[in-house]
């Protein structure tokens, strides 16, 4: 696989990104698992191994599995939430926490990916659209906390008793509304929108950036790989976003 390095990238293309991000009040960012690649966490089908190789992502991602088989699926989560606590962010998410103290409240960071790395390295104005790896909800009064990790199976809301639940979008489930919506209206408002590391090929998330360039904002896409948005977006930065990102704000104080 090539991985350009950013002082291979396009100087004038560099240049105009930096430009962009500079002269723009509003940016809206969102990122994908391209993004966390390096911090090296695994994809849901990588963590597949071993016992957990035999079942289909829905038999463990689903409302129907839980109501099936709470145990197992649980035990599927904290093998995953292990996972995402083992890896740290990486200099493209630190950047971006960076970027956004730069911006203030004409930032937002809209994320499809569950790992939680985008708040660890400290983005604050961020919506988690698919949720979080490292989190239970529960199913009854939608009571958020930090994944339990000594519990085996479910336990209890310690708010109102019902039983907890990964705090992740499932198969079969909408995004949630609010978070969608807030994302939209970020997008639709942005003079400049960065598109990171994702394939654009999830709905509604990969609509988002059309939304920008519709109200007449610029998109700077980071990616090595082409993407279905590839060729409406105003610049493509061929390159991985941990090298990119950090290059976009170096002179930027
Ligand atoms: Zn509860």
């Amino acid at each position: 696989m090539s991985e350009p390095d950013p002082v291979a990238l396009n100087p004038s293309d560099l240049a105009r990104a930096r430009e962009l991000i500079r002269a723009a009040e509003r940016v809206a960012v969102l990122t994908g698992a391209g993004i966390s690649a390096e911090s090296g966490i695994p994809t849901f089908r990588e963590a597949q191994t071993g016992h957990w190789a035999r079942f289909r992502p829905e038999d463990l991602a689903s409302p129907a599995a839980y109501r099936r088989d709470p145990e197992m699926v649980w035990q599927w989560y904290a093998g995953r939430a292990r996972d995402v606590q083992a890896a740290a962010p990486n200099p493209g998410h630190t950047a971006l926490a960076e970027l956004e103290r730069r911006k203030g409240e004409g930032f937002l960071l809209a994320t499809q990916n569950v790992d939680g790395l985008h708040a660890r390295a400290g983005s604050e104005r961020l919506i988690e659209l698919h949720g979080n790896l490292a989190q239970a909800r529960c199913e009854r009064c939608a009571h958020v906390q930090p994944w339990p990790g000594e519990a085996t199976a479910p336990p209890p809301c310690p708010v109102c008793g019902a039983t907890l639940r990964p705090n992740v979008v499932w198969f079969g489930e909408y995004l949630p509304s609010a978070a969608l919506e807030a994302s939209q209206l970020a997008f639709a408002q942005a003079d400049l929108a960065l598109v990171i590391g994702t394939s654009s090929l999830v709905e509604p998330a990969a609509s988002l950036p059309l939304l920008t360039l519709r109200g007449g904002g610029a998109v700077t896409e980071i990616n090595p790989d082409q993407t279905p948005i590839s060729a409406l977006v105003t610049l493509r930065l061929a390159g991985r976003a941990s090298q990119v990102l950090p290059a976009l704000l170096e002179d930027y104080v």
